[in-house]
């Protein structure tokens, strides 16, 4: 059981005068963690905290505070095992994908370790004796909040590019994460100088609370509805707002293609992590010379995946994050079912313990269902079959959403039209997941604002200042 504490101006153990929130393992319902909230004036205690902390690390040299970082990645990797472990308790990934989240997260902290110092701006001489140059400078607090589908990975992003550019950061974990958000606070804070970093812990009015500070960035990544919220809220502040928020990712399986092979992308990304990833497969579009096969052998994969506790070594499928979560996942099957689709495999609400919820295949799904529109991050794969890929372009770009896509294809003019016309941040060619390290994303629309990952992280964390110099009295130097 953890006990997690919050760190408020270099204190650890602060307040929490808001009551306690008591987390549940998904698989079993035992209880993991116990957690305090933060009332709205601590809130407003720990701000004024890190403003009077922020001067001192903005003025710290860039080298330095890149070294810093490198010594809270060594004591972030330190604690993998004791992260994975809390990951797994709190939200009920498997094992080997929470360790996979946490070595993420160190090699984003390394790798903006090594950025950071490097980033700097143009010069330009208007003058003979004139100087003008841009230069990065850290925009001063910053409050973090954060989801819990991949909690140290998506955290130590925000955290790493916010806190290396000289910024100080509030840290809001997610309320089903906490004790993970702790023990990666507690590692960083070991090399970090008193005060640069602190957490508040609670749940969604501990969030409000946060984003209605007079803060210099509010970072959010979490759900459109949310992100819509903090928004407003950062808009009476003048707060510059970063929003990395839902999506509903479309899959087009193109005519030509393997049919036995798109069916695995399909299951990779549907049912990884239980369908809780911001660019899971939310929705596939198969074309109708190869649905019969594709469908088929993604029924078999679903069937073939172990379920079980995400603690258990072999387990392929863990539970949903709680059963709230899970209500939400079922009610969406639940509907389109009623509406005329078919639940080829899953689709049904065990008995027993836990938040569990199997690896669900839905057919005869239709565009405007709102299974196939809305994001159900559960490990659901709604098949709606098209007769040509320009319809499959149509219904993938026909969304709220601008996050990722997916278009699975033999046909280079295809997959030259899938990127240049999908509306999205990030479109994918043949794998569902994959990528560069330090891949950026910039989400549209409902899915978000603003850099999220990648290089350009720290550009948005930065404010650039124009500097012009000339030599006194309109002489020469
Ligand atoms: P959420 O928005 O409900 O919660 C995220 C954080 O916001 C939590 O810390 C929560 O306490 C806080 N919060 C809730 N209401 C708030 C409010 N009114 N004001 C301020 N803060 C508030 O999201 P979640 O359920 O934790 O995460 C799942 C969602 O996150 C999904 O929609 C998923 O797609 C999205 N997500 C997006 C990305 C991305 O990079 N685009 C990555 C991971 C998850």
């Amino acid at each position: 059981m953890y006990t997690v504490a919050q760190l408020v101006g270099g204190v650890w153990g602060a307040g929490g005068d808001g009551g306690e929130l008591v987390v549940r393992d998904p698989a079993d319902d035992s209880p993991v963690s116990t957690v305090p909230v933060a009332t709205a004036d601590e809130v407003g205690k720990a701000t004024q905290a890190a403003r009077n902390a922020a001067a001192q690390w903005a003025a710290t040299a860039p080298a330095e505070r890149a070294a810093v970082l490198h010594r809270a990645a060594d004591a972030v990797a330190a604690a993998t095992e004791e992260l994975a472990a809390a990951v797994t308790a709190e939200m009920g990934k498997p094992l080997a994908d929470a360790r996979g989240g946490v070595e993420a997260g160190v090699g984003t902290l390394r790798q903006y370790a090594e950025l950071a110092p490097l980033r700097g701006g143009r010069t330009l001489n208007g003058e003979a004796d004139a100087l003008d140059f841009l230069t990065p400078q850290p925009r001063g607090v910053v409050a973090a909040i954060t989801p819990w589908n991949d909690p140290v990975a998506v955290s130590c992003g925000l955290l790493g590019a916010a806190l290396v550019t000289g910024n100080v950061v509030l840290y809001k974990p997610s309320e089903r994460t906490p004790a993970t958000g702790w023990l990666l606070a507690r590692a960083l804070d070991q090399a970090l100088p008193t005060g640069v970093l602190s957490l508040l812990t609670g749940g969604p009015e501990v969030g409000a609370a946060l984003a209605a500070q007079d803060v210099d960035v509010v970072a959010h990544v979490g759900s459109t509805a949310t992100g819509r919220a903090i928004a407003a809220a950062a808009a009476r502040t003048g707060a510059k707002v970063l929003l990395e928020n839902g999506g509903s990712d479309p899959l087009i399986v193109d005519a030509g293609v393997d049919p036995l092979w798109a069916a695995g992308q399909a299951a990779m990304g549907a049912f990884a992590n239980a369908g809780q990833i911001c660019v899971a497969v939310e929705r596939i579009y198969v074309h109708r010379e190869v649905a019969g096969d594709f469908v088929a052998a993604l029924a078999r994969h679903a069937e073939a995946l172990r379920v079980g506790p995400g603690r258990d070594p072999g387990t392929e499928l863990g539970p949903l994050v709680d059963r709230r979560h899970r209500d939400h996942v079922h009610g969406q099957v639940a509907a389109a079912v009623a509406a005329g689709a078919r639940a080829l495999v899953g689709g049904e609400v065990p008995d027993g313990p836990g938040a569990f919820y199997p690896a669900t295949v839905v057919t005869d799904c239709r565009h405007d269902m709102p299974l196939v529109r809305e994001e159900t991050f559960g490990p659901v794969a709604p098949v709606v079959v098209v007769d040509s890929f320009d319809e499959a372009l149509r219904c993938a770009a026909d969304s709220p959403y601008g996050l990722a896509a997916t278009v699975l294809t033999a046909s280079m003019s295809h997959a030259q039209r899938a990127w240049r016309e999908l509306p999205v941040g990030t479109v994918k060619v043949n794998a569902v997941f994959g990528g560069a390290p330090g891949g950026a994303a910039h989400p549209r629309r409902a899915s978000g604002q603003g850099f999220g990952y990648g290089p350009e992280l720290l550009d948005e964390f930065t404010a650039t200042k124009a500097v012009h110099i000339e030599a006194p009295g309109g002489g020469h130097w």
